[in-house]
């Protein structure tokens, strides 16, 4: 079973597009949650992983969307999901809407949710306490997450917790246990500006990086009326 992890696509249609150019062939294609918010594309971006088969689960800006909720967001964030909310019809919506926030994906004991197995809405896991939650609240060996648009990884190994980054990508084997963070498709946060995501097989992991069009996504952010800054932060990857 070979998986292409995809997460924070967050409505970039010419990131997604670039990754799913660039996948080598695969069985499944499971995307993280927060499909939208931040870019210009929501519904093409929907529309395409939908054409491709992605399973999905929620994110916490695919919930703002659904709910108008912004109550967690920051001015800039709030912004961008009241546009998605203006410019989406109801079929897109109700996708949203349905989507699970965990999923157990069979075949490589593993738990996949948004932000963390204890909060999969809103949590970030960045450090090794965060993680060490997240290794608690599930017997899976493996968690996928996504939510802080970093690339990186948390082993459990003799009851300590190490991560790892990848911001130029990267591969390893899999331990016992382990959170696999695949970064972010559309909007990463790491210092590189390429389009994150992970591929799983067979014991094992890797992280590629890939260029896309930035220019052509951030032209659109701006044509859209969004805030400048959702434009500027795509070429430095922050
Ligand atoms: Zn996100």
């Amino acid at each position: 079973m070979r998986i292409a992890l995809l997460s924070d696509i967050h409505s970039n249609l010419e990131a997604l597009r670039a990754v799913l150019d660039s996948l080598p062939s695969v069985d499944r294609i499971l995307c993280l949650g927060d499909i939208v918010g931040y870019g210009a594309d929501p519904a093409q971006v929907i529309d395409l992983l939908r054409e491709r088969g992605a399973e999905a689960l929620q994110g916490n800006h695919d919930w703002a969307v659904v709910t108008g909720d912004t109550a967690e967001f920051n001015p800039l964030a709030a912004r961008a999901v009241e546009w998605t909310r203006s410019v989406l019809d109801r079929g897109p919506v109700d996708f949203l809407r349905r989507l699970p926030r965990t999923l157990e994906v069979e075949g490589c004991d593993a738990l996949a949710v948004h932000g963390s197995p204890l909060d999969p809405l809103f949590e970030y896991v960045t450090g090794a306490g965060a993680a060490r939650g997240c290794f608690g609240a599930t017997s899976r060996s493996l968690i996928l997450l996504g939510h802080s648009h970093i690339a990186m990884r948390f082993a459990l190994r003799e009851g300590r917790v190490e991560g790892r980054a990848f911001p130029e990508g990267g591969a390893e084997t899999l331990g016992p246990r382990t959170i696999l963070n695949p970064g972010s498709v559309g909007q990463p946060r790491d210092g590189n500006p390429r389009a994150s995501f992970g591929l799983l097989a067979e014991g094992r992991f890797e992280i590629r990086r890939v260029e896309y069009d930035v220019a052509g996504a951030a032209r659109k952010i701006r044509e859209a009326g969004l805030p400048e800054f959702l434009a500027e932060r795509l070429f430095f990857g922050m």
